[in-house]
């Protein structure tokens, strides 16, 4: 290869998103290759909606990415990613398609690492048993069986999160003025209070109790803590006034059994259904790694590059600076990422390229019966943004973005975020 080659490791929202955008913004001055072990992008934020409505989510919330990835002149290589050698520059994998593929290896000049996180249900003693959730496609179609054939009977319910081992390659840095990345305690926590709202309403439809019937619980003092004091307060209020129970402060999930669940601070609570998420952990092959930091979180700086390896860049749930772990600030991360590797190929000016992330959390979930919540908020990093505003246009703004995602193959224009924004705030 004459150009220089960009390898991107990960092909859902943050790998597409910055194999795009390096597309975008450097033009055809570089090569591109991305590597998953899977060739599809599964749009996780949608599973709970469409497992409440009791759709598969397997038929709705995939996107192909090879013919998604050809339309910009991008590689896919199907395949595990193993390791990376990063004094040699090289990646290697096995390819996925079938069992019993030989080790490769592939060279690159930068590489974009933005394989996510492994969500550790093995590491949630009784889960495989007694436990449910909806992070991905066999877990959600597990817990609409429950829901749609008469397996649930209407008893308790706890939906909550186990304790989230950050990692410590994030401090120091200053997103806003006076700011930091802070220390989380659960991973993502709009999941757990988008399912129970929308669960509560599932309830009522069926004729099987409503809010009552749940308990939603967090590890930390206060549930959400990323959406900022002010947003959590409006949304603990209507919670208790509509009737659900809230448990914080529980430190990690230490047993799920068949009619309850175990806490590490010695609470426990009875539950005939246990919604759950687990830590988001790094994927083995990073730990170890100089570039990870003590819990295998790929370290960088406010422009995604490592300090000490500038050609290396982490994007979304594997990067130490993504807190919470959230699609929207991959999204934001993704966008930095084509415009520095854009600035080394001299086709942006600094000035162009040069601007750090100042994360946003952005979170619209769906409360079921056709409405919805939108979050935005900056207030745990420093900045002064907390709106919070539920009703029908947060509901049909999550509903047309996903539409607009699958239309447009994951390019959602800029223009989408302001219109998203002007009608959540100013309409709803
Ligand atoms: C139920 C739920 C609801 C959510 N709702 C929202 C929401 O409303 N808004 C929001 O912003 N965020 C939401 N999130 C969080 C969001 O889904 C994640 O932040 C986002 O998916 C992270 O994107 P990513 O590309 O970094 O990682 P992932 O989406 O995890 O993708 C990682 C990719 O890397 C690939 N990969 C991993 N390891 C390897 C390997 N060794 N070799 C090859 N390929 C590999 C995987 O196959 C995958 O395609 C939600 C999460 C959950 C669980």
């Amino acid at each position: 290869m004459t150009k220089p080659h960009v390898v991107v490791l990960g092909g859902n929202f943050a790998g597409l998103g910055s194999a795009q955008k390096i597309r975008e913004y450097a033009g055809d001055a570089v090569d591109i290759t991305v590597i998953d072990r899977k060739n599809y992008l599964l749009f996780v934020p949608n599973i709970p909606a469409e497992v409440f409505e009791g759709r598969d989510p397997q038929e709705s919330l995939r996107m192909d990415l090879p013919s998604t990835l050809a339309s910009d002149r991008i590689d896919l290589i199907q395949a595990d990613v193993q390791a990376i050698d990063i004094e040699r520059k090289t990646v290697a994998y096995v390819p996925s398609e079938r069992p019993g593929a030989e080790t490769r290896h592939i060279s690159y000049d930068y590489l974009v690492i933005a394989v996510g996180a492994r969500l550790a249900y093995d590491r949630l003693n009784g889960f495989a048993e007694f436990g449910d959730t909806v992070s991905d496609i066999f877990h959600g179609n597990q817990l609409r069986r429950k829901l749609y054939d008469g397996s649930y009977k209407g008893g308790p319910i706890v939906v909550g999160s186990a304790l989230f081992h950050q990692g410590s390659g994030a401090q120091g840095l200053k997103p806003y003025p006076e700011g930091s990345i802070p220390s989380a305690m659960a991973a993502c926590e709009g999941p757990p209070v988008e399912v129970s709202l929308a669960l509560a309403t599932w309830l009522s439809e069926h004729g099987l109790g409503g809010p009552k019937n749940i308990t939603i619980t967090t590890p930390a003092n206060m549930i959400a803590e990323d959406a900022g004091e002010k947003v959590v307060g409006q949304l603990l209020a209507a919670a208790s006034s509509m009737g659900f129970g809230y448990v914080n402060n529980t430190r990690d999930i230490v047993r799920v059994a068949k009619d309850g669940i175990e806490f590490e601070n010695g609470a426990s609570l009875e539950a005939e259904l246990k919604i759950l998420f687990p830590d988001w952990v790094a994927h083995d092959f990073l730990r170890g790694l100089p570039i990870a930091d003590d819990q295998g979180f790929i370290i960088t700086d406010l422009l995604m590059r490592n300090p000490q390896h500038r050609e290396i860049f982490a994007v979304g749930d594997c990067a130490a600076v993504t807190v919470p772990k959230l699609g929207s600030i991959g999204h934001q991360q993704s966008e930095i990422v084509g415009r520095q590797i854009a600035l080394d190929m001299g086709k942006l000016s600094k000035d162009q390229a040069d601007e750090p992330l100042a994360p946003v959390v952005l979170c619209i979930g769906d409360m079921g019966g056709g409405k919805g919540f939108y979050i935005r908020s900056n207030s745990w990093y420093g900045g002064d943004v907390q709106e919070l505003h539920m009703g029908r246009i947060p509901f049909q703004l999550k509903m047309f973005y996903k539409r607009l995602f699958f239309a447009n193959r994951g390019k959602v224009p800029l223009w989408g975020n302001d219109v998203a924004q002007f009608l959540a705030e100013k309409l709803s």
